[in-house]
């Protein structure tokens, strides 16, 4: 062992490698404060023969030196020394955060007067008296580490308790975030799922589910509160084909969704408008005054549609028919409004389309009929009971006939006579127009041929047979116009077909080829009701046309003011123009006729002249030569 006064706050280590204590990084540290270098060699000694790892100060000064090197595990401080009394140098070790934990024993002689309190007081953590009995001091410097090692722990363990609290709450943390999210994505999904079951995917709007649920809402409402009032409007497009055909689905799409646009663009918060599928659009006006919020709505709607829809690639026009319904008709189901909306819709679309039509309970009766009529007219077809009734046409220069209209006629079993302005349009959405239209074709062709065959006339008699819309657009209409030509023998060029403009527009691109080949037969056409429907003079020149029909609306008005012919005389210089002819329908009076003539129309049909008349009265008017 070295010089004590060399080796002041150095450390005594064992040496000896029998030594049962090495040295090692947990080997606890001993200070030892005492100005008699006798006491810290004997104490010293003792303990590193214990193990532990002993160093020595000579003073308070030097002591507090030492610790700041490397901190001890237990302090022997001496009270007794000269420049700094150990009470001292304890009271600045626990003042100190990096010391304060030291243990401390207080070395103190026997004739000393020691202070038990005072040593307590400054922090001292035990006394051991001199004479030191080597037992008792390891007892106590024991007892002081194994103190302070368990405090330590104590630490260790409260750290790593509160680090696994920690790392146990941050867990819970991520798995409560996890589960925030879960819930959050598996609600956007819900979100989805729902707003896929509730819109229309192409324009984003409310679909049918949605919209019949808003009517059930309105529905309840009205029924507690009398004074609330709604409106259903049933909107679609007019000749909306048209466009998807000519244009494509693409284009149609486009146009359905900048419809949508405007649509929206007219209503107000707190209404709904949903697609209903198609062309086919539900308004929900909630909470009106009365009756003309609902139709100025439609107006607006009517109006908007005025302008053409700017697409990517073209301008487009669409116009739409739109029924009204209000909701104080006591409607119990949403169905029921819907059907009678689409029913005032039908109507709008049926007096002219780009027009609105409010419901009122007739229409449905109508309706009910309509449903009759078409059961009616199934059996009609097969227990044959149509007949064809002959109206004359009459030449306006010379005032004799030329010709025959041939116009179907339906004795119904109990009703009687029916219009065929009321089942014509029926039979044509049922298809049903192909048999008629067939049978009007063959029975007018065969009863031409008779009258030819009795030469009545000294010059061949024509017959007009009107086509509708569908019966043109049928694929094998040339083949059955070639068989029942062949069939009756008559001369293709005494045949004239009356079709309208929009049949030839719905069915714009098969139109030429169809028109090319009864051209090639010399059978002849005539544009029926000229001047009512689609009236583009563009395509009129592009089309083998040779007759046009003045609708009888126009002939009509030659009566009201005799110097306003209004659009007549047009009409009949672009026949002119277009090398057609022009016949007047519908004349009733002589001064219409009158006028006419004055006009040089080339031929006429109406009542003046005669109603349209069966076969038997056809063949003796044609006998009886009339001249008018
Ligand atoms: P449309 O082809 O324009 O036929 C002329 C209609 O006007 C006929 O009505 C005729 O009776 C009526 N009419 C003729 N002269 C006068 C007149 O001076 N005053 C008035 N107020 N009316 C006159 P109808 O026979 O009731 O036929 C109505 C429409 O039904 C026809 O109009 C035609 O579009 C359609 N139609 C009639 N028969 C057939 C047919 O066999 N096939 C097809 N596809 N449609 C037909
Ligand atoms: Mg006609
Ligand atoms: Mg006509």
């Amino acid at each position: 062992m070295s010089d004590i006064n060399e080796h002041i706050g150095t450390s005594d280590r064992p040496k000896s490698e029998s030594d049962s204590h090495h040295f090692d990084a947990t080997q606890e540290d001993i200070l030892i404060v005492d100005d008699i270098p006798e006491n810290l060699r004997l104490l010293s000694t003792m303990l590193v023969k214990q193990g532990y790892n002993v160093r020595k100060a000579l003073s308070g000064h030097m002591a507090l030196k030492a610790v700041q090197t490397v901190i001890p595990d237990l302090i022997l401080l001496d009270i007794m020394m000269p420049s700094m009394t150990g009470y001292e140098v304890c009271e600045k070790l626990k003042s100190d955060p990096k010391t304060a934990s030291i243990p401390v024993i207080f070395l103190s002689a026997l004739s000393e007067s020691l202070d038990k309190v005072k040593a307590f007081g400054v922090g001292g953590a035990d006394y051991i008296t001199k004479p030191f009995q080597l037992e008792e001091v390891l007892l106590r410097v024991q007892n002081q580490l194994a103190l302070r090692a368990a405090k330590i722990k104590n630490k260790q363990l409260n750290s790593e308790l509160e680090r696994r609290v920690q790392e146990r709450t941050r867990e819970l943390e991520v798995a409560n975030e996890d589960l925030t999210r879960e819930i959050g994505e598996r609600r956007l999904l819900e979100d989805k799922l729902l707003k896929m079951a509730f819109s229309d995917a192409l324009t984003g709007l409310p679909n049918r589910v949605l919209f019949t649920q808003r009517l059930e809402e309105v529905l309840n409402r009205a029924n507690k509160d009398s004074t609330y009032q709604f409106a259903v409007l049933f909107l679609d497009c007019d000749r909306f084909k048209i466009v998807n055909d000519s244009l494509g689905h693409f284009v149609g799409d486009e146009l359905l969704v900048a419809l949508a646009g405007r649509l929206e663009a007219t209503l107000l918060e707190g209404d709904t408008l949903a697609r209903m599928g198609g062309d086919e659009f539900a308004i929900l006006l909630n909470n009106i005054e009365n009756i003309n919020t609902a139709t100025q709505v439609a107006e607006q709607i009517l109006k908007a549609l005025s302008f053409p829809f700017e697409l990517k690639r073209q301008k487009v026009f669409i116009n739409a028919s739109i029924g009204i319904t209000l909701g104080n008709l006591n409607y119990e189901r949403p169905e029921h409004l819907l059907r009678d909306a689409d029913t005032a819709m039908y109507r709008a679309k049926t007096l002219g389309k780009g027009q609105y039509r409010i419901f009122d309970p007739a229409m449905h009766d109508a309706a009910l009929q309509v449903l009759h009529l078409e059961t009616d007219l199934r059996k009609a077809v097969n227990q044959q009971e149509f007949t064809v009734h002959y109206q004359p046409i009459v030449a306006l220069d010379s005032g004799s006939i030329v010709g025959f209209e041939a116009l179907v006629r339906w004795y119904h079993p109990q009703r009687g006579m029916v219009s065929p302005v009321l089942f014509i349009p029926i039979a044509e959405e049922t298809g049903l127009i192909n048999p008629i239209g067939n049978f009007v074709l063959r029975e007018a062709c065969h009863q031409l041929r008779l009258w030819h065959q009795e030469k009545l006339t000294d010059y061949p008699l024509t017959m007009s047979v009107n086509i509708s819309a569908r019966q043109f657009a049928q694929p094998n209409l040339i083949e059955q116009i070639d068989q029942i030509l062949g069939e009756t023998q008559l001369a293709p060029q005494s045949l004239k077909l009356e079709i309208t403009e929009s049949a030839i527009m719905d069915n714009a691109t098969s139109a030429t080829a169809i028109l090319q080949q009864l051209r090639e037969r010399q059978v002849q056409l005539s544009i029926d009701d000229f001047g009512t429907g689609y009236s583009s003079l563009s395509y009129l020149h592009s089309f083998p046309v040779d007759n046009i029909k003045i609708d009888r609306s126009f002939v009509q008005r030659l009566d009201v003011n005799p110097d306003n012919v209004g659009l007549v005389p047009a009409i009949i210089s672009i026949a002119r123009a277009l090398g057609m002819s022009a016949i007047a329908e519908g004349i009733e009076t002589t001064e219409q006729l009158g006028q006419l003539r004055t006009l040089n129309c080339d031929f006429g049909q109406g009542y003046l002249f005669s109603k349209p008349l069966p076969a038997k009265q056809a063949t003796d008017l044609i006998a009886s030569a009339p001249q008018w």
